[in-house]
């Protein structure tokens, strides 16, 4: 049995949509207690409930394992806070800024990075706006403003446009990213209203899909990431590598393949962050390495994302490997390198131009 077209946000909607068995309700009901739950119509239609191993189900349905937080997790794993001068702006690199007008997204992560602070129901009044476009303002060293959140997405079109014109109107300002879930999880909200909204005067507006298994692609998913693309504005993705989701060469390989051929290149595979209550979906980094050296073997280069690190503490991002290069020293002392081919062969190089 499937509950109407709506989201489902309470323990008792997932138990009558038959995602969550009513035995595991009251476990349920802690865990929702604690991070919020979201599942839109579009995802608990693709999630296959005589599976107990669902990717999908594994993604969006609360788990009791969320409650039990280990001693290395954090509250802010990335250090967001550490790098916020004002509400809404998160200045970690030099030349770019994340700017957060909304905690809510259209579906919970229950792995994510922010979990501690989604889902609140916070969206930055007028003035807190007001004061992080200021501060874009008045730092000509911003090339950049990624609009995150929780999902800038879930803002009502002409909401979405007032932002994207201010910032586009902002001279030192020259790309405009969107970190979003939207197009795979409500794509009906891809509507040529918002698409319009995204399109910045003048200015490069890019597109980051959050997506974790190639099933998210629907036929409705892919329509909508072609109407943005179709519109001018060049779509990337970010995945966060996840154990029984998609940590796996072959489910993996699915996975950037389908977003190559919908002209989506991949462009990050997190390594999964120390958010409290996730550590049943962390992978070791070293699993994480030889699934990269496995998909370098056996796809295309347009199909490779590069394995990253957010540093806990705020410190930022890092490739983490796979290293293909190594310096040896010969029989007779002299320094070289060594680089290893996608079979696994290792051939010198020599260390001087
Ligand atoms: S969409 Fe992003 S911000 Fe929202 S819950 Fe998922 S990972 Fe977290």
């Amino acid at each position: 049995m499937r509950a109407a077209r709506r989201t489902l946000r309470r323990p008792s909607d997932l138990v009558a949509a038959g995602l969550v068995p009513p035995a595991r309700r009251t476990a349920i009901e802690a865990v929702a207690a604690r991070y919020a739950v979201a599942v839109t119509a579009d995802v608990a239609e693709l999630i296959d409930s005589a599976d107990p191993r669902d990717p999908i189900a594994r993604q969006f349905v609360p788990d009791p394992a969320e409650l039990e937080t280990s001693a290395q997790e954090l509250p802010d794993p990335i250090g967001d806070d550490a790098h916020s001068p004002v509400a809404g702006i998160v200045h970690r690199y030099p030349d770019r800024v994340l700017l957060k007008p909304v905690d809510v997204c259209a579906v919970y992560c229950r792995f994510c990075f922010r979990r501690e602070t989604v889902g609140q129901g916070r969206a930055l009044s007028r003035a807190e706006l007001a004061a992080a476009l200021d501060y874009i303002r008045t730092h000509s060293e911003i090339w950049e403003v990624i609009l995150s959140g929780g999902d800038p997405l879930v803002l009502a079109p002409r909401r979405l446009a007032e932002i994207v014109a201010a910032l586009a109107a902002i001279e030192h300002v020259k790309v405009i990213r969107v970190h979003t879930r939207i197009p795979v999880v409500e794509p009906a909200r891809v509507t040529g209203a918002l698409v319009r909204a995204l399109q910045a005067r003048g200015k490069a507006t890019y597109l980051v899909l959050h997506m974790n298994h190639a099933r998210e692609l629907t036929a409705k998913a892919r329509a909508a990431c072609a109407r943005l693309i179709d519109a001018g504005i060049p779509m990337l993705s970010q995945s966060v590598l996840l154990r029984g989701v998609n940590d796996d060469a072959a489910v993996l390989a699915e996975l950037m393949r389908a977003l190559v051929e919908c002209r989506i290149k991949p462009y990050y595979l997190h390594h999964g962050d120390l958010a409290p209550g996730t550590a049943h979906w962390r992978t070791g980094i070293d699993e994480g390495q030889a699934l990269m050296r496995a998909l370098r073997g056996r796809l295309s280069g347009l199909c490779q994302p590069t394995y990253v690190l957010d540093i806990p503490g705020g410190h930022g991002k890092s490739p983490i490997g796979p290293g293909y290069l190594r310096h040896v020293r010969g029989s007779n002392g002299t320094a070289r390198y060594e680089i290893e081919d996608f079979n696994g062969r290792r051939h010198g190089y020599p260390p001087t131009p």
